[in-house]
């Protein structure tokens, strides 16, 4: 035995460990997708957070989205500006004349999901 030093065969090579490649955050923007059942023909419905109606793909019937943090439409009592208010609250300022509007049966326009007989005119 010469005792000479061990070298590397031909066609080793020193492969460097990949690094792992981090995933990339979870960053993307999801549209929140909201669901509802047609009022019609009790259809699933999907609808992006923030609509006010969906039209449903089957019967066609606009069916009116509301949620808890529904905005809702009031007419102010003084200038009749059209103002939106969050759901629930008792009054609503106007933002055009400053007059204060009470939120009640009489002025609100409750879009509980109200069956329509008819298709939206388009
Ligand atoms: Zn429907
Ligand atoms: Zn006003």
């Amino acid at each position: 035995m010469a005792g000479s030093p061990e070298t590397a065969p031909p066609g080793y090579e020193n492969l460097e460990p990949q690094p792992p490649t981090p995933l990339p955050p979870p960053s993307t923007p999801l549209l929140e997708i909201g669901q509802m059942v047609c009022g019609s023909c009790h259809q699933l419905l999907c609808y992006l957070r923030g609509s006010i109606h969906v039209q449903c793909a089957c019967c066609q019937t606009v069916n009116f989205v509301l949620e808890a943090h529904q905005v809702g439409n009031v007419k102010c009592g003084n200038c009749s500006v059209l103002l939106m208010y969050p759901h629930g609250a008792p009054s609503v300022r106007c933002s055009s004349c400053c007059s204060v509007t009470e939120i009640g049966p009489h002025n609100t326009r409750q879009l509980v999901s109200v069956q329509q007989g008819q298709p939206a005119p388009p």
